[in-house]
C-alpha cells in the first residue's frame, strides 16, 4: 500500500464516525468516483399492514418496485457471505448492494420470506433477542396497528434455515452501546441465545447505530465476536472502510429513488 493510499484508509476508516455530515457526504462522493463500492441498505419491516406515517415500513408492492428498479438498472443484489468475501479479496463492485433488515419482526417471516423467495433476493436479518413474540414496542412502532410484533423463536428459527437468508446479530435488547451500557452483556447475550436457535451469527448490525449511539469499546468487543458490523451512517462501503463501523443507507418509503437515481 503506498502512503497516499495508506493515509486515504486512515482517513476513511475514521470518517464514519468522527465526521460530521457535510464532511461524510464528501468523502463518500470521493469514493464513489474514485474506487469501487457497495451498499448496504437498512430496511426493518415489508409488510401488507404498512400504516400511512409509518417511515420504517415498506409496502409488498414498494419493495417489488425497489428490488426491479435495482436489477433493471444492472444491480446485483448479493448476501452478506459474498460482500464479506468481496472485501476480503478486494474485489468489490459498484453495482452490488446488500439488503438488511433491522430489529427482527415476525412479518419479516411471514410476509417477506415468501417475497425474497419469489425474487431470489437474499437478505440479511439482525435481530434482537430479549421480545422474542412481544408486541412492537419502540418509538417507531407506536400507533401502529397490533401485528407490528417481534419475531417467535420458531419462526426466526425457521427463517434462518432458508438459504437466502442470514441472521445477525443486532445486541440483546435494543439498547445504543454508549459507554454506560453494559456492553458485553448486551452483546454476549445476543450472542448465546441466537447460538441456542443454531444460528452462529458472523455480523452485526449496531442498535439506531450513528455515532453518539456507539461507543468504540463496544465496536472493539463486536470486532472480537463477529467478522463485519454495521452502522447506521449513510454511505458507501470501499476496500478502505472501517470494517467494524460500516455505513449503510436507512431506507424510509420515500428515499430509495434518491440513493439510487
Ligand atoms: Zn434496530
Amino acid at each position: 500500500m503506498s502512503s497516499s493510499e495508506g493515509m486515504l484508509k486512515a482517513i476513511l476508516a475514521k470518517y464514519y464516525y468522527f465526521a460530521d455530515q457535510v464532511r461524510r457526504e464528501l468523502l463518500t462522493s470521493i469514493v464513489r468516483h474514485f474506487f469501487r463500492y457497495s451498499q448496504v441498505l437498512t430496511y426493518h419491516r415489508v409488510t401488507s399492514h404498512r400504516l400511512d406515517g409509518d417511515p420504517m415500513s415498506v409496502s409488498l408492492n414498494d419493495f417489488r418496485n425497489h428490488i426491479q428498479y435495482l436489477r433493471e438498472g444492472g444491480y446485483n443484489i448479493i448476501s452478506m457471505d459474498e460482500l464479506s468475501n468481496k472485501l476480503r479479496t478486494c474485489s468489490l463492485s459498484s453495482r452490488d448492494v446488500v439488503i438488511t433488515f433491522d430489529d427482527g419482526y415476525e412479518d419479516n417471516y411471514i410476509e417477506l420470506l415468501p417475497l425474497i423467495q419469489e425474487l431470489s433476493v437474499p437478505v440479511t436479518l439482525f435481530t434482537n433477542t430479549a421480545y422474542f413474540n412481544k408486541i412492537a414496542f419502540f418509538e417507531w412502532n407506536q400507533n401502529l396497528d397490533q401485528k407490528a410484533r417481534f419475531i417467535s423463536q420458531e419462526s426466526l428459527q425457521k427463517i434462518s434455515s432458508a438459504s437466502l437468508v442470514t441472521i445477525g446479530g443486532h445486541a440483546h435488547s435494543h439498547k445504543a452501546l454508549k459507554k454506560s451500557i453494559d456492553n458485553s452483556y448486551e452483546v454476549l447475550e445476543n450472542l448465546r441465545l441466537l447460538k441456542l436457535l443454531d444460528i452462529k451469527p458472523a455480523y452485526f448490525a449496531y442498535p439506531y447505530g450513528r455515532k453518539l449511539d456507539v461507543c468504540k469499546s463496544a465496536i472493539k468487543l463486536v470486532s472480537k465476536h463477529y467478522r463485519l458490523a454495521f452502522s447506521n451512517m449513510p454511505g458507501v462501503i470501499c476496500r478502505f472502510s472501517n470494517m467494524y463501523f460500516l455505513p449503510r443507507y436507512n431506507i424510509t418509503n420515500s428515499n430509495f429513488y434518491k440513493i439510487f437515481k
